[in-house]
């Protein structure tokens, strides 16, 4: 067996309040840079003081411990400030993706106890979530200037030619506070007493194995073991030089772990961006030349495309990360040979906060490999059929995780946390194996989540939606392959015996029910759709259908 674990492995891992990592950050690396947005820059010492004000400003409006206040945000410096601010004061951060629609959001607001909602004061943002003061027990909006984060020049064009994408709070309405209203204090706020392996950090919205959205409990505890984890993969970690990009979105796991919380850890400079394109992620990389990259797998792919066609500048990339799903082979291989920039993957799910395992960084990464198991964590393969412990080299199992970093359980769902763990590990739906160095290879996911772009897409959602029309008698939803997002959505449909409907049409409708990244890629009609003996409706044969094609070209 060779030695493929880093030897400070075996150091327990400290567990802590997370606010206490950015205080860190702050008395260590006060006038470095900590976030570039677009141009603007932030340091350590001018972070740490608007984390302050932000709390104080929250604790007025009732923030406290056990508080939950959403975040409802695209990457922005809001994102890191409000994050760290609502976890001062013991509060709970519950992140939200801006793009659900109003059922999505309801759903979680209902369902976290959200009190207060942070968000931007965007059109395509901020008059969906002023609605939700009207549909939901949410008692304030706070609401952050895009205009006002921006450099001045980008701000002043921003005002003026952007000025249809902006949206104003109704006027007089109290519920509504700006932020710099919120700012406007000493920065004076009660700091919350932590307990880290208790206390919820973050409730995060996952569909889980069985896909209905529930928040897993994620303690500062978890946060903190996980990233002092994730930064013992770092072979060669230089605190307080690093620039780590944040195209993933923040309200994701994997971009809340690997790159702010790591990021503060290290005393890096974020640089973010507020979505991901590709043109202006690659200049972005050549001007302002971040060191680290945790990316998606289309992503890379994207990057590869590119990179075929004309010469980039990603000199200052010293390895990437690949996570959320699968990294096809030739993609790390090709991004490897056109970039000579290292990209190793890791593996983590939502309910270990997020990463599980990782391939080491300098020489070790081995090909479909999703690496091995984070410091002070623990791989148990249960066998499909029984759920014995398997032991055989290459055995296949369901991947059962014990480590600092596991959730304590789903929010207010004792039923779902108890069908969750076995003996106390996490079951993660994902199947896989060992081979005799200690790496692990996922082979399939039990659960039906279609991964489209790095997100989890609910082939549910989509089916419930599609069953609100009125032509509709029968749904069923997979993933099929997409060379762009990895996987796409497709929809199968059955109509009622005295309607028809066509495929554009069902899309149309669609719209007003589910997000864009929702949208399947194709729906197709049928008089009939598989059933099993008993008479559920069955994917496998759908999924083979379509396997098939996608093989014959
Ligand atoms: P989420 O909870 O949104 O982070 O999604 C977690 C799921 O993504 C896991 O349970 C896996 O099915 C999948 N996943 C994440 N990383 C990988 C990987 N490297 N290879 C294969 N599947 C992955």
């Amino acid at each position: 067996m060779v030695q493929v674990v880093p030897a400070s492995f075996a150091a327990p891992v400290e567990t802590r309040p997370l606010g206490d990592v950015l205080d860190r950050a702050v008395a260590q690396f006060g006038p470095r840079p900590a976030i570039d947005f677009l141009g603007r820059r932030w340091t350590y010492a001018e972070l740490g003081g608007l984390v302050d004000r932000c709390a104080r400003g929250l604790e007025d409006l009732g923030v406290g411990p056990g508080v939950r206040v959403g975040l409802c945000l695209p990457n922005t410096p809001y994102s890191v400030i409000c994050f760290f601010a609502v976890l001062k004061l013991g509060g709970i951060v519950v992140n939200y993706n801006p793009l659900y629609v109003p059922r999505e959001l309801e759903h979680q607001i209902a369902d976290s106890g959200t009190r207060i909602m942070i968000t931007l004061d965007v059109a395509q943002i901020l008059p969906k979530v002023a609605d939700l003061l009207k549909t939901t027990r949410l008692e304030a909006v706070v609401v952050c200037s895009m205009a006002a984060i921006l450099p001045p020049i980008k701000s002043l064009l921003f005002r003026i030619l952007k000025r249809k994408d902006l949206a104003t709070p109704p006027a007089g309405d109290r519920r509504f506070v700006g932020f710099e209203r919120l700012l406007a204090n000493d920065g004076r706020y009660t700091p919350a007493r932590i307990d880290p392996l208790t206390d919820i950090a973050v409730l995060q919205y996952t569909g889980g194995t069985t896909g209905v959205p529930k928040g897993a409990m994620l303690t500062h505890a978890n946060l903190t073991a996980n990233m002092e984890q994730i930064v013992r993969y770092l072979p060669d970690p230089h605190p307080g030089q690093e620039r780590m990009l944040g195209v993933l979105p923040l309200f994701h796991v994997f971009a809340m772990g690997v790159v702010m919380n790591v990021g503060v850890a290290l005393g890096a400079e974020l640089i973010l961006l507020p979505r991901f394109e590709l043109k202006q992620v690659v200049k972005t990389i050549a001007k302002r030349r971040p060191t680290l990259f945790p990316g998606v797998p289309t992503i890379f792919t994207a990057i590869n495309n590119l990179a075929s066609k004309q010469k980039l500048d990603l000199s200052s990339l010293r390895f990437c990360i690949s996570g959320g799903a699968p990294l096809p082979v030739e993609v790390r291989h090709r991004f490897e040979e056109l970039t000579g920039c290292a990209l190793v993957e890791g593996y983590g799910l939502t309910e270990a906060s997020p990463v599980v395992t990782c391939n080491p960084v300098t020489g070790g990464a081995r090909d479909g490999s999703i690496g091995v198991p984070a410091a002070g964590t623990t791989i148990e393969l249960r066998s499909l059929e029984d759920g014995h412990i398997v032991t055989e080299i290459g055995e296949k199992g369901e991947l059962c995780v014990r480590g600092p970093q596991v959730m304590t359980g789903y929010w207010s769902r004792p039923e779902e946390t108890a069908k969750t763990f076995v003996d106390g590990a996490l079951r993660t739906g994902d199947v896989g194996y060992r081979d005799a160095d200690g790496y692990y290879y996922i082979v399939d996911r039990l659960k039906d989540l279609i991964i489209c772009s790095g997100f989890n897409v609910y082939p549910r959602v989509i089916e419930e939606a599609l069953y609100q029309h009125p032509a509709v008698a029968e749904v069923t939803v997979i993933g099929v392959p997409d060379a762009y997002r990895g996987q796409a959505p497709k929809a199968f449909v059955r109509c009622l015996a005295d309607k028809t409907v066509t495929p554009e049409e069902l899309m149309t409708f669609l719209t007003g029910y589910i997000s864009k990244i929702e949208m399947p890629k194709a729906i197709e009609i049928r008089d009939e759709l598989p059933k099993t003996m008993i008479g559920k409706l069955s994917k496998k044969e759908l999924v083979a259908d379509e396997l098939a094609k996608a093989a014959s070209g």
